[in-house]
C-alpha cells in the first residue's frame, strides 16, 4: 500500500507514538480524541506514580523529535508523563494539524461491507474503512486505508460482582461507584468506611493511600484465598515491590484502619439511609457491614463495540485480538517487564490493515506496558515502511 491515509483512534501515549511514525513515514494520518486534551486517560490517573522509568517510558522516536526529553531511573507521575513528554510530542507542528480533539470515533466500517462479506479477499483489503466521529458540531464520517485503534481501555471498568457480573444492588447504586483510582487527599472526602473491591495494582494504591487518611477505614475485599499481589521475585521497579509488601502488610493485620477481606466476594449491595449495605459471601458464610464510600478498582477492557462490524478475532478468554492474546498466554508469567517480543503477524486480525494497539490490545490482561505498544508501532509501521526501524 502506497502512502496510506490512517486514522489513528486515541491520542493516547501509543496512538501519539503511531502518529510520530506515520509523519517519519512522510504518510497522511489523522488523530481522533474523544477528550479535550491529549493523554485524557493518563491524565484522569495522573495523581499515580508509574513503576517504569522514564527511561522507559519514552519511546525512541520522541526521542529524536523531542530537543530534551525527561531520562533516567525517576518514576513520573501520570501528570508528569502528560505534561512533560506526551503534551510536549502532541504541540510538534507535524502532529498539532493533524489531531483533532473533542472526536470521539463511534464505529468504523468497512465502506459498503457489512461484517461478513468479502471475507479474506483481496476486494475487502482494498476497500477503504469508513469511521462515524461525533464532535462538537455533530456526527461526520471520515475514510482510511489504515486503522489503528489506540483507544485504551481506562473508560470501561469492569463491575464488582463474582464471576465480573454486577453484584445485586450494584447496577442501582452506579452513582455511588468510583470506578477509577481516585486522588487520596485528606479533605475529608474519604471520612468513614470504604469498601474497596480488587486486588491488582490500582486497588492497592488505593488502599495504600486511604490508609493514610486518619478518619478513613478500608474493607478490603479480595478475592483470592491466597493473594500474591503480583509479587515478582527479584523485582527490579522498586515502587511495584514496595506497594506488594504493603498489601502483605495489611492483609497480615499491620494497619488498624484496614481490614483485608480474602476469599470473599461482595454478594449484595443495598441502601441503607444515606450509607450502604454491603453483604459479603466469606468461607465462613455471609457478613454485613455499612459503609461510606464505595471504590471498585475490578480492571478494564476495551472497548469492542467500536469495531463490532469489523472482522476482528477476540480470544474468548481475555477478549485480546486472539493472535496476541495466545502469544501472551503462551508467555505467561507475573513480571511484565519480562514479555517477548511479538511480531507483526501477531498483531494482525482477520481484518486486514486494521490493528488494535496498546493498553487496548492486551484486552483483560493487565500487564501492558507502555516500551511494549511502542515496539508495537514499530512492528505495524514497519510492515508498511521497511525504513521504520527500532
Ligand atoms: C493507574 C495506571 C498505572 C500505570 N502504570 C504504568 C507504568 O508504570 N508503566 C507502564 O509502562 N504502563 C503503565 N500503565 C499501563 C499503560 O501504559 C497505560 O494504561 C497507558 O496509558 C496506555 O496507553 P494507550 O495509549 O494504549 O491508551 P490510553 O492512555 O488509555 O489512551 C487512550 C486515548 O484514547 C482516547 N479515546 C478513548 N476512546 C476513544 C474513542 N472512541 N475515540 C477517540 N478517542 C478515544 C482516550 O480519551 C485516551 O486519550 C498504567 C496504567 C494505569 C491505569
Amino acid at each position: 500500500m502506497q502512502r496510506p491515509h490512517v486514522a489513528i483512534l486515541g491520542a493516547g501515549p501509543i496512538g501519539l507514538d503511531a502518529a510520530l511514525a506515520c509523519a517519519d513515514a512522510g504518510w497522511p494520518f489523522t488523530v481522533y480524541e474523544a477528550a479535550d486534551t491529549v493523554a485524557a486517560h493518563v491524565r484522569a490517573w495522573g495523581h499515580v506514580r508509574l513503576f517504569t522509568p522514564w527511561d522507559l517510558n519514552v519511546s525512541h522516536r520522541m526521542r529524536t523529535h523531542l530537543p530534551r526529553t525527561p531520562t533516567g531511573d525517576d518514576c513520573p507521575t501520570g501528570a508528569e508523563l502528560a505534561t512533560r513528554l506526551l503534551d510536549p510530542v502532541a504541540a510538534l507542528p507535524a502532529l498539532a494539524s493533524r489531531t483533532r480533539l473533542r472526536t470521539r470515533v463511534v464505529a468504523i466500517a468497512r465502506t459498503g461491507l457489512l461484517k461478513h462479506e468479502q471475507i479474506g479477499t483481496d476486494t475487502r483489503a482494498a476497500t477503504p474503512f469508513t469511521l462515524l466521529l461525533e464532535t462538537p458540531d455533530g456526527e461526520e464520517t471520515a475514510e482510511a486505508d489504515l486503522a489503528l485503534d489506540c483507544t485504551g481501555t481506562y473508560a470501561v471498568p469492569n463491575t464488582l460482582g463474582t464471576g465480573g457480573i454486577p453484584t445485586r444492588g450494584e447496577r442501582a447504586l452506579a452513582h455511588r461507584i468510583t470506578r477509577t483510582l481516585p486522588p487520596v487527599q485528606d479533605t475529608g472526602r474519604w471520612a468513614g468506611t470504604v469498601l474497596l473491591v480488587g486486588a491488582g495494582k490500582s486497588a492497592q494504591t488505593a488502599a495504600r493511600d486511604l490508609a493514610a487518611l486518619p478518619g478513613t477505614r478500608v474493607e478490603w475485599i479480595v478475592r483470592s484465598p491466597a493473594p500474591d499481589w503480583g509479587a515478582v521475585r527479584d523485582d527490579t521497579l522498586p515502587g511495584r515491590q514496595q506497594l506488594v509488601e504493603t498489601s502483605q502488610a495489611f492483609a497480615d493485620g499491620a494497619s488498624d484502619r484496614v481490614t483485608v477481606h480474602t476469599g470473599t466476594h461482595v454478594h449484595a449491595l443495598r441502601p441503607d439511609g444515606d450509607r450502604v449495605r454491603v453483604t459479603l459471601a466469606t468461607s465462613q458464610g455471609p457478613r454485613e457491614f455499612v459503609c461510606d464510600h464505595i471504590v471498585s478498582l475490578t480492571g478494564y477492557v476495551g472497548d469492542a463495540s467500536l469495531y463490532r462490524q469489523l472482522q476482528v478475532h477476540e480470544c474468548y478468554a481475555t477478549g485480546a485480538p486472539m493472535n496476541l492474546s495466545a502469544a501472551l498466554l503462551g508467555s505467561a508469567g507475573g513480571d511484565c517487564l519480562a514479555q517477548p517480543a511479538v511480531g507483526i503477524d501477531t498483531l494482525r486480525t482477520p481484518e486486514p490493515h486494521f490493528f488494535i494497539l496498546g493498553a487496548k490490545s492486551y484486552g483483560r490482561l493487565n500487564t501492558f506496558l507502555l516500551r511494549t505498544g511502542y515496539e508495537q508501532v514499530d512492528e505495524v509501521i514497519g510492515a508498511y515502511d521497511p525504513a521504520v526501524s527500532a
